[in-house]
């Protein structure tokens, strides 16, 4: 990379630490944002800063939000009685976009996977078990983490600590590929994936 000057490869390095962004991309990227006006670029980088000081996680349901509780827990009306656990804040949008499920959500920030040494503890799984202890209106947990071993591990996981406080256990149906992306999920087979929920 030594054939840029300094300012433009910092700006290629950085780019390139994106996930998915290799370092072609990321060259493309940064001339992309040299040959913006100035009021663009700074569009971006103040964005970003923006993002990074506003957005945090909710403290009820761990969803990304900028404010606490997020958008969804304060709504009051939601359904209070389901909550749909899904593995991070994509999933939450992407379930919202069918616009079929109205009650609250619970988002993990991780799935358990003992291969790469993430168990319970280090997913955001102890405060659902606080909400539902702190609050009987839950009568049913929908499992939408995604189907694949991560996902289902942590679906069977969960539901083996859940089941026993008498609150419906339910796991989405496969209409979604095994191995597949929730948040790549076009609308119609999320929608019946939620449909043929069975309980588990
Ligand atoms: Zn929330």
């Amino acid at each position: 990379m030594k054939y840029y000057a300094k300012p433009l490869n910092k700006l290629i390095n950085e780019l390139s630490k994106l996930q998915g962004i290799g370092n072609k991309t990321a060259q493309r990227l940064a001339f992309n944002i040299l040959a913006m006006e100035d009021k663009e670029a700074l569009a971006i980088a103040q964005a970003i800063i923006d993002a990074k000081t506003n957005m945090k996680y909710c403290s009820v349901c761990g969803n990304l939000t900028d404010t606490d509780p997020c958008a969804i827990c304060s709504d009051p009306g939601r359904d209070q009685s389901v909550i749909c656990v899904v593995e991070s804040p994509k999933e939450v949008a992407a379930m919202e976009r069918i616009r079929e499920f109205k009650g609250l959500y619970h988002v993990l920030n991780g799935a358990i996977s003992p291969l790469e040494g993430i168990g319970p503890e280090d997913i955001n799984l102890k405060s659902l078990i606080k909400r539902l202890q702190e609050n009987d209106d839950v009568h049913e947990i929908i499992l939408a983490t995604n189907p694949n071993i991560e996902g289902e591990a942590t679906a069977m996981y969960i539901a083996r600590l859940i089941k026993p406080s008498g609150i419906t256990v339910s796991r989405i149906a496969h209409g979604i590929p095994v191995g597949g992306d929730l948040e790549y999920t076009d609308e119609v087979t999320l929608s019946k994936a939620m449909e043929g929920r069975r309980n588990l």
